[in-house]
């Protein structure tokens, strides 16, 4: 063997175990580049080592990079989770990608089994099919809501869909029930307060129409004054009890240190019970106590002087109306109970309600604006207290004003009285 045979047997010698540890370093490196969590990289000298280190960084900022991802995709989805709407993520074509808790209970959806379905094959309502298609999405549209078996609630959903990010969408849902209530009743009020100003107006309009084309001497146009003078004073008192409400709605609450004196206003109420009775019913006052109230006087007046003439507006010739009062330190009552028409159960979660009425003809022969018990449920949840009713129909009504002990200020000094006072009929 000469020496060229020699140096090259040792070159095959050399590359041949520089292959076998190239590979055994390429070995280590699949197996370490294959586990899922970053650990150090293997012991290798050289060129190898070079590498080792510099995929070893490699790896460690993308691991990082994809950490703070995945942290900001959880708190973007906790954020729309928090979000008082219904969010759902929809893909270019509208189909569901990921949905908040509140989509899924305004939509009927599982944000897991749905993924992937098109919008419109979970939001079947013909109303946002055709603002799906129409693709008009500046203002929300309305549905219904529907129960678990498709079937409509009386609540009502706005869905809006929002563009973002390349050809992405967010199906934006709310509850609105509460608004449309509110937009509802709102509507009912201001078709309500026309209705009831017009009737009047046009009587009066009818009465100077005739006074001004016809010549008619002064005794008819006397008789023609005084039908008309009853119609300005529905106007009138409409008018006062809507200033009333509006007030009782924007003022200040009352101050809960500022004292009422309880028994004149009961004796004022007794007085104006009397009044408007002219003699046609027996009414007693009864009062037991130590206490005033705390709060505004012309409110609490107010919530007397409407039960009172109610209980004799609604109680016939003979009647009895009992006023009472009574008040001990775990709270107060004021009560008026009549022996009058008395009211069907059906009516009495409703009365309250501006312009309800159980009989409209009744109320409006006997001066009534349909607002009088509206004010005092307002006056009186000012005042932290409630208004209950018993009534039997044919037998007569009891309306009570609860108050809380917290509104109770110590009369001084105590007293305890009772007055009857039955009035000749
Ligand atoms: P109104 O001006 O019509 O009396 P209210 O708000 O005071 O309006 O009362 C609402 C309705 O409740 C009345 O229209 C009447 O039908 C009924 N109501 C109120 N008080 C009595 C009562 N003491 N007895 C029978 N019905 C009553």
């Amino acid at each position: 063997m000469g020496p060229l045979e020699i140096l090259l047997g040792l070159i095959v010698v050399v590359l041949g175990w520089k292959l076998v540890a190239n590979r055994r370093e390429f070995a280590k490196l699949r197996r370490w580049a294959a586990q899922p969590r970053l650990t150090d990289p293997p012991e290798a000298g050289g060129a190898w080592g070079e590498v080792f280190n510099l995929l070893h960084r490699h790896r460690r900022t993308t691991l990082h990079r994809r950490r703070q991802l995945a942290q900001l995709i959880v708190r973007s989805r906790r954020g729309a989770q928090a979000l008082p709407y219904g969010v759902a993520v929809l893909d270019a074509d509208y189909r569901l990608d990921w949905c908040n808790d509140a989509a899924e209970e305004h939509l009927g959806l599982d944000a897991g089994r749905d993924r992937g379905q098109p919008v419109a094959n979970f939001v079947r309502e013909p109303g946002f099919v055709e603002y799906l298609s129409a693709g008009d999405f500046r203002t929300p549209v309305r549905i219904p809501i529907r129960d678990r078996n498709g079937a409509p609630t009386p609540r009502t959903l706005a869905l809006q869909i929002v563009d973002f990010g390349a050809e992405e969408h967010l199906l934006l849902s709310q509850d609105v029930t509460g608004d449309e209530r509110l937009e509802s009743m709102r509507r009912d009020f201001v078709a309500n307060v026309s209705h009831e100003l017009r009737t009047p107006l046009t009587v009066l309009a009818g009465f100077l129409e005739t006074i001004q084309d016809l010549k008619l001497d002064a005794g008819r146009v006397r008789d023609y004054v005084s039908l008309m003078a009853p119609q300005a004073e529905r106007m009138k008192r409409l008018i006062e009890d809507l200033l009333v409400l509006s007030s009782l709605e924007h003022a200040p609450a009352p101050p809960p240190t500022n004292r009422i004196a309880i028994r004149p206003l009961l004796e004022r109420a007794r007085q104006e019970a009397e009044a408007l009775s002219k003699g046609r019913h027996r009414i007693s006052l009864a009062a037991e106590g130590a206490h005033d109230l705390a709060g505004a006087e012309s409110e609490i007046a107010s919530v007397f002087l409407n039960l009172v003439t109610n209980a004799v507006r609604y109680t016939p010739e003979n009647g009895e109306i009992r006023i009472r009062w009574r008040s001990s330190d775990d709270g107060a009552a004021f009560s008026v109970e009549d022996t009058g028409i008395g009211i069907e159960p059906e009516h009495l979660p409703r009365l309250t309600e501006r312009f309800y009425r159980v009989d409209r003809s009744r109320s409006r022969e006997t001066g009534g604006t349909g607002l009088g018990l509206s004010i005092v449920k307002h006056a009186l949840a000012r005042h932290n207290a409630v208004l209950e009713v018993d009534s039997k129909p044919g037998k007569g009504s009891r309306f009570s004003a609860r108050f809380p002990a917290t509104r109770l200020l110590a009369a001084a000094p105590p007293v305890s009285t009772h007055s009857s006072r039955p009035v000749a009929g």
